[in-house]
């Protein structure tokens, strides 16, 4: 096969469907770091088609409802990992409490993107010129994660992001929330990119 036959297409995979978290994460320690699980696939299916990293097992989450939703709970605003990047900027209790979040979903890439690309994939992807990074940080928000079944733990979006493409993620593990406490914080997003990277990102209070 020649290269430019080649690119486009990704190397074979074992495609699977988890309907759980718990499915999910238990095909995830099985497989190990064979497998990556599918949200969106805005960016993972074009880095798989340009074989910029390659899977033995792809585990599709997207069918998982439990993760979508959005509430306030206790003192903090919590998103699922499946919510989209639309209903993120559409989504009236996201607007209400932390606008800041819903300017920058509005600023990704197009409807298609928006419609669906999820707030889960875009942290874990952690794409230096992604939107979420500088808003959540701004708003102080953590993730919830899970790993081994059972097992749960909570690091701030500050600390998840190691660097470009990098994070504080391990292969086994999956971000189910997005937890944004109540704080009152007004601000304002915009940025503008250059050469791939995010040149300017700033949050206004
Ligand atoms: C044309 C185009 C333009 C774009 N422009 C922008 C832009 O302007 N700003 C911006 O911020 N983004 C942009 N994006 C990226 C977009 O926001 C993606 O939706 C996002 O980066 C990935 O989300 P996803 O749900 O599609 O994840 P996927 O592509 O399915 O997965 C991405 C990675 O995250 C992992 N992953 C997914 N969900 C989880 C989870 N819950 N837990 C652990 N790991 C997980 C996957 O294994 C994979 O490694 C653009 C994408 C495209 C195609």
């Amino acid at each position: 096969m020649g290269m430019a036959y080649a690119l486009g297409i990704p190397r074979g995979f074992k495609y699977v469907r988890a309907s759980t978290v718990d499915e999910a994460l238990k095909l995830l320690n099985e497989y190990g770091g064979d497998a990556k699980v599918l949200a969106g696939g805005m960016s993972l299916m074009p880095m798989l088609k340009l074989r910029m990293t390659e899977v033995k097992y792809l585990i599709d989450i997207l069918g998982i409802n439990d993760l979508r939703y959005v509430k306030v709970e206790g003192n903090y605003l919590r998103i699922g990992a499946l919510v989209t990047h639309n209903d993120i900027a559409m989504n009236k209790l996201i607007n209400d409490n932390a606008k800041v979040l819903s300017e920058s979903a509005w600023h990704i890439a197009d409807i298609q993107v928006r419609n669906l690309g999820t707030i889960g994939g875009s942290l874990a992807h952690a794409d230096p010129a992604a939107n979420y990074y500088p808003a959540l940080i701004a708003l102080d928000a953590e993730v919830m994660i899970r790993g081994g079944i059972g097992t749960e733990r909570t690091v701030k979006v500050s600390e998840l992001y190691k660097g470009p493409y990098t994070t504080d993620l391990k292969p086994n593990e999956l971000i189910t929330e997005v937890r944004i406490p109540l704080s009152g914080f007004r601000g304002a997003f915009m940025n503008s990119l250059g050469g791939g990277v995010v040149r300017h990102s700033r949050v206004l209070s």
